[in-house]
């Protein structure tokens, strides 16, 4: 698909990418400026292995002022891009065998993390009915003696779900039952969500020592290049991942960690502006969508994608797959959107809504004329 998308702007044509996994804005400038300041002060040497101590007691300060959660500063570890910090946390405490229960639809490298720590990805699916989310009752029948872990993301990627604080309750009160299963709680995207406060199982009753989360400054602060991710777990995860991350990488990038820092205790009024904007963008995606025959989707609660389910068009036009029905809209209507295959859900399509109001409106309306097209065969 992205080969296939460069071919069609190196000829000229002008492609609409709602396939996107990053916002579209650009990095607000007081983080910036921090960053600028730290060269000149000549933050250019290697940092601690898990991040310098004031980044890391700011993150203990975000934690506390935002969710509630007391974290000491030996628990956090900084890591370069959110993703590092799943594949080390999975790294750290998953063996050969072990069994990791992953909710789909999800993120792409979960399963993959999970086999290169040797370990067994277990996939349970969860339905449109239930807005993708995994009941109580399905971790129930999940769990057997080799799980060692749940890997929840909310908001989501790609179904845009956010789990509330009654339903991660819920959860939290079958795994409090299994003391060794361990919840790695991505919440990449905790800044982008429309239905209010964000809410983490580490805040259920008993859970935090149970719990890892896992965050990090690309989504939210628009910082996806500079590779800041985080993490804050129990004490002896915190102590392996470090251990790890000291063979594998060090500390992150010494510049990037001033940027981090002036994020996280900076004015935040441009992470609402463009929560704002994702929420604008949001509602119109959701409107255009209704309006295209054939194409299922609930209304996304956070994150930045709409998650539709597309499989009337199979069989239409010699279209048999998800990812074949991606490629026709890329021909067709120059709409780059991605196949849910790889989120482990085959019938389904992921458009990005990362992008300004004027292409999305566009781009479904291409969608849409395509659609019908193929309709009438
Ligand atoms: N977790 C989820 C659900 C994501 O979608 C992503 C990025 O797409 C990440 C983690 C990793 O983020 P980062 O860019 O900080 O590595």
């Amino acid at each position: 698909m992205l080969a296939r998308t460069q071919e069609l702007k190196d000829q000229g044509i002008d492609v609409i990418s709602l396939s996107v996994g990053e916002p579209d804005f650009n990095t607000p400038d007081n983080i910036k400026t921090a960053a600028q300041v730290a060269i000149d002060e000549n933050y250019s040497h290697y940092s601690p292995v898990a991040g310098y101590a004031d980044l890391r007691k700011a993150i203990c300060h975000k934690l506390f002022f935002e969710n509630g959660l007391r974290y000491e500063p030996q628990q956090i570890v900084c890591t370069n891009g959110g993703k590092q910090a799943v594949a080390e946390t999975l790294l750290t405490m998953v063996n050969e065998g072990d069994e990791v229960l992953i909710p789909a639809p999800y993120w792409v490298s979960y399963p993959e993390m999970v086999k290169l720590a040797e370990g067994k990805p277990v996939i349970v699916p969860t339905d449109m009915e239930h807005n993708f989310k995994l009941t109580p009752e399905q971790l129930k029948e999940a769990i057997t003696s080799r799980t060692v872990a749940l890997i929840l993301c909310s908001p989501s990627n790609p179904t845009g779900a956010v789990y509330s604080k009654e339903e991660l309750e819920a959860l939290a009160e079958v795994l409090k039952r299994y003391p060794r299963v361990m919840v790695l709680s991505d919440e990449i995207y905790e800044h982008i969500n429309y239905i209010g406060q964000h809410a983490s199982i580490a805040q259920c009753d008993g859970m935090k020592e149970q719990t890892v989360v896992l965050n990090g400054v690309s989504k939210g602060y628009a910082m996806t290049g500079w590779r800041l991710g985080w993490l804050a777990a129990p004490e002896w995860i915190a102590k392996g991942v470090s251990k790890l991350q000291g063979q594998f990488s060090s500390g992150p990038c010494s510049v990037t960690q001033r940027a981090a820092l002036e994020a996280y205790v900076g004015p935040q009024d441009s992470v609402q502006a463009m929560q704002k904007q994702f929420e604008k963008r949001r509602n119109l995606i959701y409107e255009l969508v209704q309006k295209i025959p054939g194409l299922k989707a609930n209304e996304p609660e956070g994150a930045f994608y709409l998650w539709c389910e597309c499989s009337h068009y199979f069989g239409k036009g010699g279209i048999t797959t998800a990812d074949e029905l991606a490629m026709y809209l890329l021909q067709e209507a120059h709409v780059a959107c991605v196949a849910g295959t790889g989120f482990g859900a085959p019938k389904y399509l992921r458009f990005s809504y990362a992008n300004s109001e004027r292409n999305i409106e566009e781009g479904m309306n291409r969608v849409k004329a395509a659609l019908a097209k193929l309709k009438k065969q």
